[in-house]
Formats: C-alpha cells, sequence, structure tokens
C-alpha cells in the first residue's frame, strides 16, 4: 500500500487544473490552445496504468514519452530507490565520487556494444548528445587534427534541444527557428523509403543515401569531426524505420574516412528495438553512444555518454588545459537516479526482459497487420520491436499527406481517451511506444482502441 501524501503533495482536481492554467508552462505545446482545453492530470500509476486526477485509468501508451521500461512503480526498483534514499540522496561528482555511480558505469561499459569503457553522466537525452559532440571535437583538436571540426547528421534528425544537439537536429518545425544560432552541419539524406521518389524498393533507397553519405565524405572528411546518427530508427522524425544495411553501412563510411561515429540511443536503447541497444543488430561499435530515457526504467532523469578507451587517452595528456574536459552539470552521477538505473538494469536480467519481449513484439505486430493495416488511411506501418510509427495519409494511393491543419494525429490521440489509452503523435503519424512489460492481452487493448480511434477521426 502506497503511503498517505502530506498535505503539501494534494489539492483536487480543479483546483490543480486552475493552479496548471495559471502556472505551468508546458514543453513543446501551443499554451493558447492548452489553456483552454480540459487538461488531463496524472495523479498516479501502477504497470503500464496511467491514473488521472478524476479516477480515470489509461494504458501508457508511449511509455511516458518513451522512458518507461519495466512498468511504473515496479517494486525492485522502487525499493531500490528506497534504500539509497535511506544513504544519501545527492552528492556531486566534481572532485568526488559516489556508491551507485561508480557501480552502473562499470554495468553499462560491460553491457553496450564493442569497448565503450568509460561513462561520462548528464541528465537527459540532449545533454548526452551535447557531450558526445563536444568529446568528439575535443578529441581532434588533442590529436592535433584541428581542422577536424564539421559534423554529419540526418535529415530530420533529432537529438534534443540544447543549442548543440539542435544544431544537429534537421526538423524544420522544431529547429528553423533557431538556425542563426546554431552550428552548420552537413546534412545527408534519411532513407525514408516510404517517400523516396528514385528508389523502387528499401535496398535501393539505403544505397542512394550511403552514396550521398560517400560523396560528402570524400569532398570533406578530412575536415569532419564526427556524424551522428539515431541508430535502426529515426523516432521523432516519425518512426522512420531504416533498411536492413544502412547502419552498417554508415560505420564503415566512419572507418573508412576516420570520422568518429555518434549512435544516438536515447530513443532506442534498452530493449525499445528488440535488443539492449539497436546498434547490436547491425553489429555496429560506435566510438560515442549516447543514452538516457529508459536507462533508469523511466524514473529519473540519468543520463550518460559512453566511449572508448582509445578516445578517452586522448584526455590524459600531461597538458591540464587540453586534457580537462570542461563540462559538468551539477546533477551529474546523481545517486539516487544511478540507483535507478542499476535496478532497471538488475530488472532486465532477473525477468528476462529481453527473450520475453519477442513473443510480445511478434504479437504486436500480427495486431498491426491485421487491425491497422487494412485501414483505408494507413499509409504505412513502420516497426522495429517496440517503436511503431502508423502513417497517417489523406489518400493511400498516392500517399498524399493531410493537410496539417487538419491535425488528424492530435485528433486521433484524443479521441483514444476515451478508449482508455494514453498516445501522443508525430504530425500525422501515431506512435506506439508500449512499457517492454506490457502483457499480450493490454497490446490487444491498444492496438483495437488504436482502431477505433484512427476510424472515427479519418472516417467519422
Ligand atoms: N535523442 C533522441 C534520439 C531523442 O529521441 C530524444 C528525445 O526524444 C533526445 C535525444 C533528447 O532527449 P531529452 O528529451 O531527454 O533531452
Amino acid at each position: 500500500m502506497a503511503p498517505n501524501l502530506p498535505p503539501f503533495l494534494q489539492a483536487d482536481h480543479d483546483l490543480l487544473v486552475s493552479l496548471d492554467r495559471q502556472h505551468v508552462w508546458h514543453p513543446f505545446t501551443a499554451m493558447k490552445r492548452w489553456t483552454a482545453s480540459d487538461p488531463l492530470l496524472i495523479a498516479s500509476a501502477d504497470g503500464v496504468w496511467l491514473e488521472d486526477t478524476q479516477g480515470n485509468r489509461y494504458i501508457d501508451g508511449v511509455s511516458s514519452l518513451w522512458v518507461n521500461v519495466h512498468g511504473h512503480r515496479h517494486p525492485l526498483i522502487d525499493e531500490a530507490l528506497a534504500a539509497q534514499i535511506g544513504r544519501i540522496a545527492h552528492s556531486t561528482l566534481l572532485g568526488l565520487g559516489n556508491v551507485p555511480s561508480v557501480l552502473l558505469a562499470a554495468r553499462l561499459a560491460k553491457l553496450a556494444p564493442g569497448h565503450l569503457n568509460k561513462v561520462f553522466y548528464s541528465d537527459n537525452g540532449s545533454t548526452a548528445v551535447e557531450v558526445a559532440l563536444k568529446l568528439a571535437y575535443q578529441y581532434w583538436q588533442i590529436q592535433g587534427k584541428t581542422e577536424k571540426k564539421e559534423f554529419v547528421a540526418l535529415a530530420n534528425a533529432y537529438h534534443g534541444d540544447t543549442l548543440g544537439s539542435v544544431s544537429v537536429g534537421g526538423i524544420p518545425l522544431f529547429h528553423e527557428i533557431f538556425r542563426p544560432l546554431l552550428f552548420p552541419v552537413h546534412r545527408v539524406p534519411t532513407p525514408y523509403w516510404y517517400r523516396c521518389e528514385q528508389a523502387q524498393e528499401p535496398a535501393a533507397c539505403r544505397d542512394i543515401c550511403l552514396n550521398a553519405l560517400s560523396d560528402l565524405l570524400e569532398q570533406r572528411g578530412d575536415r569532419i569531426a564526427a556524424m551522428v546518427i539515431e541508430p535502426l530508427v529515426q523516432g521523432a522524425a516519425g518512426m522512420l524505420v531504416q533498411p536492413e544495411g544502412y547502419l552498417a553501412g554508415v560505420e564503415k563510411l566512419c572507418r573508412k574516412h576516420q570520422i568518429l561515429l555518434i549512435c544516438d540511443e536515447v530513443a532506442t536503447g534498452f530493449g525499445r528495438t528488440g535488443t539492449m541497444f539497436a546498434s547490436q543488430q547491425e553489429s555496429v561499435t560506435p566510438d560515442l553512444m549516447a543514452i538516457a530515457k529508459g536507462l533508469t526504467g523511466g524514473y529519473l532523469p540519468v543520463a550518460a555518454t559512453l566511449t572508448t578507451d582509445e578516445i578517452f587517452q586522448a584526455f590524459t595528456s600531461d597538458d591540464p588545459k587540453l586534457a580537462t574536459f570542461f563540462h559538468g552539470h551539477t546533477y551529474t552521477g546523481n545517486p539516487l537516479g544511478c540507483a535507478a538505473a542499476l535496478a532497471t538494469l538488475e530488472v532486465f536480467e532477473k525477468e528476462n526482459t529481453l527473450s520475453r519481449l519477442q513473443t510480445k513484439i511478434q504479437k504486436l505486430s500480427t495486431l498491426l497487420d491485421d487491425k491497422i493495416r487494412p485501414l483505408d488511411h494507413c499509409g504505412e506501418i513502420r516497426q522495429r520491436g517496440f517503436m511503431v510509427g502508423i502513417e497517417l495519409v489523406h489518400d493511400r494511393a498516392t500517399k498524399k499527406p493531410y493537410d496539417p491543419a487538419l491535425l488528424v494525429g492530435q485528433r486521433v490521440c484524443q479521441d483514444i481517451r476515451r478508449h482508455g489509452v494514453i498516445l501522443r503523435p508525430l504530425g500525422d503519424v501515431i506512435v506506439l511506444m508500449p512499457p517492454l512489460a506490457i502483457s499480450e492481452t493490454e497490446l490487444e487493448i491498444l492496438v483495437e482502441a488504436t482502431k477505433k480511434s484512427i476510424l472515427a477521426i479519418t472516417e467519422p
């Protein structure tokens, strides 16, 4: 039984709504529309179910923005946090160490692909990418290859909201307004096969994109520090699943031209694509890997940038100015967060999460084929593990998109609340990204509700 909340943590629904409208500025939200709406406020959760302040229950269909892994209030993670809080909640990593951050770093190093032996902590996905970019840049400066200052990223990339990660981002709606503040980045085409006009099959689309990257690296490779990529699936771009062999092709080109490869596993890490990390599916070993989101099972904001001994070695010269990485956040290596992450990894082992996930991935795939694919306005279903994007279109035959002003994706995700599900779209792409802990029965509820709401909005 959960303990009673102290009075300062309570208020009734109407007061909360009023205070939210008066004081809370929501992220990625048009606030005028929000203030005029009837907001849904979450009060508690259990497993994959969220409960609002009026007692309604919903399946957490996007894992509380792609973070929840083992379900809410998992006993083992709760217990680890309670035990850790009985010791200490926070101390700094600047000039000191702490127990959970040491244990977590060692465990991550063992789990990560290749030889990513060194762990630099931060607080969120954006900062984990920011750190990777700065480490790559400084690495080449220390090596004396001072001309290697440029970066490559994919069209429609999303790597977070700090200015460095926005620089490598390529989603016009989010990023364009900030362009004058950003450093320039080489942008290469992304293998978005469904909308590729030059290729007749995914492999051809892959090769066109790899050739474009190859051409760029032939011309500019000696000036490029690193390439950053979301491996296997470009999440915020609309769950764009890369054709087989694309990621391995990118790695090969980076190696050929001595360019560091940064894999942003913020969204894809921790089982999302069916393996612990997405890059493992193409036997790719990045030089730097950014992780966040699922790292703490969705409990607390901890992130990390993992890198190799080789890159770390460059920072051990005798010149302290060159050899110090002048970057660090106040809550870096937070003991509570690291305890949650250690417990999350423990649950992966104890519950065989990844092997049990495989039949659920298959089940989800079958449900999507049976219930969603036949719908008249379903353009494409993209799935890699437990990352799903359903692209809704005005006309299936011509792939003509809806007028964005119709807000079709948003309306589907509003409607589905009636059926006890929370979703958040990416434009007109309906995203399904449930916690890995979801049961097969709950998957059925999720997909059936998705079907009903797509029909309600697209074929009223
Ligand atoms: N990188 C990727 C691939 C992401 O999907 C996200 C967030 O969705 C980020 C980075 C940024 O993470 P955060 O929101 O924790 O800063």
